[in-house]
């Protein structure tokens, strides 16, 4: 039904929606590509309709296309413009309102994506499978969005039902300064490779709680601390990720409106190392260390064959002393044969290490490595690029969870092993803030723990080889053959 001067009164139809890629296509793409489409039809917009719906599916009332078919039924316009039928309507009984309106009233309907016209039985077909389509695809969305609602209010339980995040106030827009220098704090401590379990004891000690006035746990600080909030940036958990439980890392979708505490370089380095999966082993594992260079120490007594034993010593007091030993382990090729006093042996290598630090040609070297692990950052990056690229063609359907799967093996491999890479060669943010004068080194050896020493220690050495001891000497430093890094 045209007006008098024969041209089709339109009205656009838009709306606002969390779907299609993620962050939702824009409404101004949506009026812009109708207004195109309109003016190639020769029609005349004469309104602009805009719904904030989040989800059709969801039964969210939606005025203005209330508004719309109001005018549809009084005659005030005869067609219809929208982006693609599943911006119009989600369901099947929307749909065939919309059929039966254009039947009776003679409203073209137009879509960006193609034309579809409600007045043929081909055409109405075309749009209830189209509206099919949109119909599963807002199933199975909505089935995520349980899953996230639920996994959100188990964490809000555990958070004591308070919903502010730690480092921000209730507005989650201020920041609390005194929770952000905690944040720079750990964030400081896990570039520089020290274990959750070892933050999360020390934070204990001086009193640090989470928002719900609970101690902090390694789960939940890993969470805090691997999340994009705290860098200003929205994060969202991409389609197709299939897991159970809510993946560590999300997409970074956006930067937010509030401030981060952190920089994005930062948070890109904490994210990689939070989510290397040999370094979860170890903070679930491994949760007490009290023997600073176990495993770094290897048993140097020769065996027949001429070749050092090379067993890594471990921690086992005699006497109440503590010493490291060779290990009498059964079914092992442990000798058993070499045993050193645990505070000297400490003591000692701290010293080398420190003396080493010291050298500004040492320092030369590692950061000569640091450079090779730039390199492998870059590829790390494509590869995760890729991941992702991979998980969203599964979620858009182009190809099949079997192709995904095989496709995703070779490189998580190459991924898992580069990670693995960069952890033995990222030693610049180990060491920064440790490195000065020999003095201060061990003015600040003395405020560490274990695991941050260790950490030290291993950002320097690969392994310390033991001799067996003399019996004529008491203490013998020429026991102790380093293995340096650099
Ligand atoms: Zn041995």
């Amino acid at each position: 039904m045209a007006n008098l001067t024969g041209t089709r009164r339109a009205a656009i139809y838009c709306r606002i929606s969390q779907d299609r890629g993620g962050a939702g296509l824009g409404v101004a793409r949506q009026e812009e590509d109708c207004r195109a489409l309109c003016a190639r039809l020769g029609w005349d917009v004469i309104a602009v309709h805009t719904d904030n719906d989040v989800s059709a599916y969801s039964g969210a009332t939606r005025p203005e296309w209330t508004e719309l078919l109001g005018a549809v039924r009084r005659g005030e316009i005869d067609a219809i413009a929208v982006w693609h039928v599943d911006r119009m309507t989600r369901s099947p009984r929307e749909l065939e309102d919309v059929i039966d309106l254009a039947d009776r009233h003679g409203v073209e309907l137009a879509t960006v994506s193609g034309e579809i016209d409600l007045a043929t039985p081909t055409g109405r077909m075309v749009a209830r499978m189209l509206g099919a389509a949109a119909r599963h695809e807002a199933e199975h969305k909505a089935e995520r969005q349980k899953r996230q609602r639920r996994q959100a209010a188990e964490a809000g339980r555990i958070a004591g039902g308070g919903k502010r995040p730690f480092g921000y106030e209730d507005d989650r827009m201020t920041v609390r300064s005194s929770e952000a220098e905690v944040i720079r704090e750990g964030v400081r401590r896990v570039l520089a490779n020290e274990s959750l379990a070892s933050i999360c004891r020390d934070w204990q000690t001086r009193g640090i709680l989470s928002p719900a006035g609970k101690p902090w746990k390694p789960s939940g600080l890993r969470r805090l601390l691997a999340s994009a909030r705290i860098s200003g940036r929205r994060e969202h958990t991409p389609r197709g990720s299939w897991e159970s439980t809510r993946p560590l890392l999300g997409e970074i979708v956006a930067d937010g409106v509030w401030p981060g505490i952190i920089s994005h370089e930062d948070s890109d380095r904490v994210r990689r190392i939070l989510s290397d999966p040999a370094r979860r082993q170890r903070v679930e594992g491994t949760t007490k260390r009290s023997y600073l260079l176990s495993g770094i120490l290897r048993c140097g007594k020769p065996k027949e064959n001429g070749e050092s034993c090379g067993w890594p010593m471990s921690g086992r007091p005699r006497s109440g002393v503590p010493r490291y030993v060779c290990p009498n382990v059964p079914g092992t090729d442990a000798c058993a044969g070499t045993a050193t006093n645990a505070e000297r042996t400490d003591e000692h290598v701290r010293d080398m290490v420190l003396a080493a630090l010291e050298s500004p040609a040492f320092m030369e070297r590692l950061r000569g490595q640091d450079d090779a692990g730039s390199e492998l950052y870059e590829e790390i990056r494509e590869d995760e690029e890729e991941l992702e690229a991979l998980a969203r063609d599964m979620g858009e359907r182009r190809i099949t969870r079997k192709e995904w799967m095989v496709a995703r093996q070779s490189i998580e491999e190459r991924l898992n092993l580069n990670r693995a890479k960069l952890s033995k060669v990222s030693r610049a943010a180990v060491l920064s803030g440790f490195v000065g004068t020999f003095e201060d080194m061990q003015e600040r050896w003395k405020q560490m723990n274990n695991s941050q020493r260790r950490a030290i220690v291993t950002a320097c050495v690969r392994s310390v080889e033991v001799s067996p001891a003399n019996p004529r000497k008491r203490w013998d430093p020429d026991r102790f053959v380093f293995d340096w890094v650099a």
